[in-house]
């Protein structure tokens, strides 16, 4: 009998995907894939299908953009099958790689079934942080963080007292505009936010490392990790995105996770946790020199960080709707509808104008997060675009 590790891998054909990919292209004895899922990407979708066997396979596509799929492949389309997907009998683990807060309910499927969840969609926990933590707690399923930060923290703390934790230190690269003048920030076009210093990621992420939006959903996320309010974790510019994050004891010691900037590393180490085994790719090689420094980010640079901050702060509904926020404003710069400064603008006033109570269970999460988009959309239309 195979000793391999059945997994699900949601949002196959991303970024995080094909990282996830590449993992099981190098330990085919460690793990098998048993399901896929994607967005649109029909012919992505096909191609992993085939080159790994998986019988499972969920995707959401207008029926005239699919390809024809092997009739053998048990194909689900609606958004119940995408929960049954994620709650497979046959999986023990669910690597969630999806984008967005289309993360949130099979992650949560994923959970309440019991099944560990290596979780790189950190919308998830900054929209759902406390239902998600409370049905993992209920299930006794794991989150194993994959996002590159939360793994260095989470392998930083084995072994450790909770207790002597003082606090932790997020790195962020400062995305592509962290050198740019601040008065030619409101040039910037799309194609220079896509233009990662170090990362190559999905175009989401991307954008989100360029504003630090990326750092402030980090920092609910850490929050609904490791449990620390705000004033305990910090956020330091760190241009060659070597460290990932370190954490600070409270005897003053602190201890970081170096890797090159690459996600399968930290994939790899969530996957197959709690085992270490060989790398997808090289280590960093220190008989060359390379730069390994550290300075605060500017806040005039990076509102979205300050309001994820307050947002973190507050609590509630605030998180949820600084997400929904981010996520159409974000769409609104990739369609050329707002410029790259008018992101924040449109959360800072989506927030303004929040006056609920926080929600708390799913449907209810879901019923904010769509009055958030509509509040955003109307904003975005306002001006005039
Ligand atoms: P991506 O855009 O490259 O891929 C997203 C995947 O989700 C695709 O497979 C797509 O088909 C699917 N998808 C998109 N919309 C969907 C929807 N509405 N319903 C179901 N599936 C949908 O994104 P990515 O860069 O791989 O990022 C995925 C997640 O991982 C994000 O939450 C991101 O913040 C996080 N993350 C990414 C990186 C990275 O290096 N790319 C690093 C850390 C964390
Ligand atoms: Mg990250």
């Amino acid at each position: 009998m195979s000793s391999a590790k059945k997994f699900v891998l949601l949002g196959a054909t991303g970024s995080i995907g094909e990282s996830t990919l590449q993992v099981l292209r190098k330990h085919p004895e460690k793990l098998e894939l048993i399901g896929v899922s994607a967005h649109k990407q029909s012919e992505k979708l096909h191609s992993i299908i085939e080159e790994f066997k998986v019988p499972n396979a969920h995707l959401i596509c207008q029926g005239d953009q699919r390809v024809p799929f092997p009739k053998k492949t048990n194909l689900g389309q609606s958004t119940d099958q995408l929960d049954e997907l994620a709650a497979h009998p046959e999986a023990e683990l669910v690597v969630v790689a999806i984008v967005g807060s289309a993360g949130l309910r099979p992650t949560l499927a994923a959970l309440k079934a019991g099944k560990d969840v290596v979780l790189a969609n950190k919308e998830s926990l900054v929209v759902g942080g406390k239902l998600v933590t409370d049905t993992a707690r209920e299930s006794g399923a794991r989150i194993i963080p994959a996002d590159s930060e939360h793994n260095a923290i989470h392998q930083c703390l084995l072994g450790q007292e909770e207790r002597e934790l003082d606090s932790i230190i997020l790195t962020a690269s400062g995305g592509a505009f962290r050198d740019l003048p601040l008065e030619k920030l409101k040039d910037v076009t799309l194609k220079q936010a896509l233009k990662h210093p170090n990362w190559s990621m999905g175009p989401k992420v991307t954008i989100d490392s360029a504003t630090m939006a990326n750092k402030g959903l980090e920092l609910i996320e850490a929050y609904w990790l490791f449990g620390l309010p705000s004033n305990k974790m910090e956020v330091v510019i760190h241009p060659s995105s070597i460290v990932h994050a370190m954490v600070r004891f409270i005897d003053g010691c602190c201890l970081a996770q170096l890797s090159p900037p690459s996600m399968t590393f930290a994939l790899q180490n969530a996957l197959l946790f709690p085992e270490r085994h060989a790398g997808v790719e090289k280590s960093l090689d220190f008989s060359q020199s390379f730069d390994l420094s550290f300075s605060p980010p500017c806040h005039d640079r990076y509102p979205c960080l300050r309001l994820a901050r307050e947002c973190l702060s507050q609590g509630g509904p605030y998180p949820l709707a600084f997400n929904a926020a981010n996520e159409v404003a974000v769409d609104a710069f990739r369609m050329n509808r707002i410029g790259f400064v008018q992101i924040s603008n449109i959360i800072e006033e989506s927030l303004n104008k929040l006056n609920t109570n926080e929600p708390t269970c799913l449907a209810d999460l879901l019923e904010l997060d769509t009055v958030i988009r509509s509040t955003a959309s109307q904003s975005i239309a306002l001006l005039g675009h």
